[in-house]
């Protein structure tokens, strides 16, 4: 019902507390069909961001759709704790990688006062994190790249949310998820592969003092955390589920 009225009022242009006060004689045998067609594809199982094509990610805006994953509000914890880092260890630089629809770089740029570098493996979703900086009205360096493949340079700070389902999880995807790329859910047998790839190559990218941070799945805090030699921590979210891990250079 909620998302019915988030449809209807995206298509009317009006806010969803308006819609009670706004009567049928305003609305236009075109707005009618539209609502109609969206509504179809909602119950079709296609994810309400997807139709709506704007989701808000650390209270700002962003443009979504099919090319990156849905920005999910678990991941506002690993920007919070990236956007702490870089405050309370005056950080300077950050590298957000698979960025995916740039929800992490922006928000980064937008409300930590560093430069940002994104990368992504898809050109389709750099395109896509590149509208939503200049959505946002922020700077951020794109680099198409496999993980650290194609970056040179060095961070203060490394962020990441990799693909980290295992092949068991992607047999049990509710309906939406299944509309999400899966290059941006899929983390190989076990879903530890992203971890294992950024665990062998991130040292050299990593300032002295430095920090990675990487979303992980809520059974992964001490699989992922030992492929780490660095110190390693875990931040749980607000289910209490490990959801960040924390590894410092
Ligand atoms: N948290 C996402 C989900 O459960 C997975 C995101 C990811 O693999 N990075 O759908």
């Amino acid at each position: 019902m909620q998302q019915a009225k988030l449809l209807v009022s995206a298509v009317l242009g009006v806010e969803p507390g308006a819609l009670l006060v706004h009567t049928w004689a305003e609305v236009t045998d075109e707005q009618i069909a539209i609502i109609g067609d969206l509504l179809e594809r909602r119950i079709s199982g296609e994810p309400l961001q997807y139709i709506l094509g704007e989701w808000s990610f650390m209270g700002l805006p962003f443009y979504v759709d099919e090319r990156a994953l849905i920005p999910r509000q678990d991941t506002e914890l690993l920007c919070e704790t990236a956007i702490q880092w870089m405050k309370e260890r005056g950080y300077r630089t950050a590298l957000d990688l698979c960025t995916g629809s740039g929800c992490i770089a922006v928000s980064l740029a937008k409300l930590s006062n560093s430069a940002v570098t994104a990368s992504d493996v898809s050109a389709d979703a750099l395109a896509l994190a590149q509208d939503n900086a200049e959505l946002n009205e922020v700077s951020v360096t794109f680099f198409e790249s496999d993980f650290f493949q194609s970056i040179s340079g060095k961070f203060d700070l490394i962020v990441c949310n990799p693909p980290y389902l295992s092949r068991d999880d992607m047999g049990h995807l509710q309906k939406e998820v299944t509309f999400e790329p899966e290059i941006a859910l899929f983390g190989g047998e076990d879903g530890l592969d992203a971890y294992r790839k950024i665990a062998k190559s991130y040292r050299p990218f990593l300032n002295d003092g430095g920090v990675l941070l990487l979303e992980i799945g809520s059974t992964q805090a001490e699989s992922a955390a030992k492929l780490f030699a660095g110190k390693t921590s875990v931040r749980t979210d607000l289910s209490g589920n490990p959801r960040v891990l924390i590894v410092e250079a």
